[in-house]
C-alpha cells in the first residue's frame, strides 16, 4: 500500500470561465481556489502540493504549515503516514487517511499499537461518533 504524499495527488486546474488557476486533488475537489494567473503565482502551495516539496517537511509539522501558515483549510494531514488529504478520519484531535492508518494511531505511550486496536477503532466509530467519524474538510 502506498504511504504518504504521492506526486499526482494534487494538480493545477484552470477555471474555464475566468482562465485563472488553482489546485485540485485527484478526485477533482478544489483545494486552492482558482484566483491566480499562473501556477507560479500560487507560490508555496503549488511547490508543496503539486511539486511534492511537502515530502521534505516533517510529518508533524505539515498540518500547521498548510492549514495555519498558508490558510489551506481544505486539507488535513494523516498523523500516521503524513498524507495530505481532503477527506479522512477525525479521531478526537487526530486525523487518519484510511482504516489502516486509523488503527495504527491506537497505541500506548511507548508507541506500541494495542492488540485490540481494530476493535477499539470500530467501537469509537460506532459509539463515539461525535469525535470519531469520516469527513471532508471545506475551506
Ligand atoms: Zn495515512
Amino acid at each position: 500500500m502506498e504511504k504518504g504524499f504521492q506526486l499526482g495527488d494534487f494538480t493545477v486546474f484552470q477555471d474555464s470561465k475566468t482562465g485563472r488557476v488553482g489546485i485540485s486533488d485527484c478526485d477533482g475537489n478544489i483545494i486552492v481556489p482558482a484566483e491566480f494567473n499562473t501556477k507560479e503565482e500560487i507560490g508555496q502551495p503549488y511547490e508543496l502540493l503539486v511539486l511534492g516539496e511537502i515530502e521534505n517537511v516533517p510529518i508533524d509539522e505539515r498540518e500547521e504549515l498548510l492549514v495555519e501558515d498558508l490558510g489551506i483549510e481544505t486539507v488535513r494531514v494523516c498523523d500516521n503516514c503524513g498524507k495530505v488529504m481532503h477527506e479522512g478520519y477525525t479521531l478526537g484531535g487526530e486525523h487518519a487517511c484510511c482504516d489502516e492508518c486509523a488503527i495504527a494511531l491506537y497505541k500506548d505511550k511507548d508507541g506500541n499499537v494495542y492488540p485490540n486496536a481494530e476493535e477499539l477503532f470500530q467501537t469509537d466509530l460506532d459509539e463515539n461518533d461525535e469525535e470519531c467519524y469520516w469527513t471532508s474538510w471545506e475551506g
